[in-house]
């Protein structure tokens, strides 16, 4: 690969500059020659009013913006260039001095034509250091991903999106990517992740790609020159549909972000009955003695036997030794063990009185059948029978 240290003004990289606000790219500079934002590239995240207003007063007060490196594509036609690093720093300064925002200078907000001459001049005429870099797609690629350490690191699937650019990226941005699409909020209620990172793309490529044995670059790599996403798509809409028609109650918090994919490939067999699970679902949620409620929703996937989905809150050190004391009384006086099981027995445990340590507390009704957990609801049994037992 070849690179070469070229010199622009300001004035020359914006000219032309176009910004798309729907999709939050910039488009292009160099008066038509550079493409801002390839597809390889993420959005523009730089638009949060602290950042962008950073490199403007940073242009103000003479500082260099860093070292920024565009490719040269060989292409017979213009644009030649594209923006390798460097991409957020171009479209800020395109979205200033085409009054996009405004900086606050000695008090008052100010927009690039509001601004003194003088200051339109010292940022118009500032330098931007360039290396144009010109190799096979697979050097610039590789380097993309050293070069992409500065500023904000890249998100692991915008690096992806990098690595296996193509229709298929292309294709899968558009649906999933778009943060104005009004899906979005709907997904939103199920899926953790920015849009604009890529987070949503990324969840939706793990559930299409984990039954089919296959990582996301797997995935990604199989399917880099289809021209649609047919199958991503359908799997995702699938997995959601589901999840929305057996919880029906408008999504709960703690559904964001859980491993639906995963609850789907394991549980889409069986039949609900979505009102039965909404209310088993509320209940839950509303019960004190459930400490993860995340896992509220496979508990209920599952029949509702594995209490350790749900973390059930366990009796505290007081009420243990409260009820131990109560049995212990109670045994001694009858010369029988303090474990209620050993009693009725026939070994030589029957008569057995067991250290606080050597027991453990049981919900004498127990938890799924909601008995709860306080010291008229607490039994001690010895380990082996409290283990023996197991719905707690
Ligand atoms: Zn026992």
């Amino acid at each position: 690969m070849k690179t070469e240290l070229h010199q622009y003004t300001v004035a020359a990289v914006t000219k032309g500059f176009v910004y798309n606000e729907l999709e939050a790219k910039g488009l292009f500079g160099l008066d038509g020659d550079l493409v801002i934002q390839p597809e390889y590239q993420r959005h523009y995240i730089y638009g949060d009013g602290k950042k962008d207003v950073a490199v403007i007063e940073s242009l103000l007060k003479g500082y260099p913006l860093g070292l920024i490196y565009f490719v040269d594509t060989g292409a017979q036609s213009a644009p030649h260039l594209e923006v390798l690093d460097g991409q957020q720093r171009i479209t800020s300064v395109g979205r200033f001095v085409t009054g996009k925002f405004a900086i606050e200078r000695d008090g008052r907000e100010q927009t690039f034509s509001s601004l003194p001459a003088e200051d339109r001049d010292r940022i118009m005429d500032s330098d931007l250091l360039v290396y144009i870099c010109s190799g096979t797609e697979a050097e610039i690629k590789e380097w993309f991903q050293t070069i992409n350490i500065a500023g904000i690191p890249l998100a692991p699937q915008e690096l992806r999106n990098a690595i296996y650019s193509g229709p298929f990226v292309t294709a899968a941005k558009a649906r999933f990517s778009n943060s104005q699409s009004a899906l979005q909020q709907k997904w939103a209620a199920y899926v953790n992740g920015d849009p604009r990172r890529q987070g949503v793309l990324e969840v939706a490529l793990e559930w299409v790609a984990a039954p089919q044995g296959l990582s996301i670059d797997g995935y990604m790599a199989a399917h880099r020159q289809d021209t649609g996403i047919r199958e991503l798509q359908t799997y995702f809409d699938t997995v959601i549909e589901w999840v929305s028609s057996i919880f029906t109650a408008p999504p709960h918090r703690t559904m964001r972000g859980l491993e639906w994919g995963r609850l789907y490939e394991t549980y889409h067999h069986r039949s609900y009955r979505s009102g039965d699970m909404t209310e088993q679902m509320t209940d839950l949620l509303d019960d004190p003695a459930v400490n993860n409620e995340k896992g509220v929703y496979e508990y209920l996937l599952g029949g509702g036997t594995d209490t350790r989905l749900l973390d059930v809150r366990l009796f505290d050190p007081a009420t243990k030794k409260e009820a131990y004391k109560r049995q212990t009384d109670a045994a001694k006086k009858k010369d029988i063990s303090n474990c209620p099981l050993c009693a009725v027995g026939t070994n030589a445990n029957k008569s057995r009185i067991y250290t606080l340590k050597e027991m453990e507390a049981d919900h004498v009704t127990a938890w799924s059948n909601r008995g709860s957990t306080n010291l008229a609801n607490c039994e001690m049994l010895c380990q082996s029978h409290n283990r023996a037992k197991g719905n707690r």
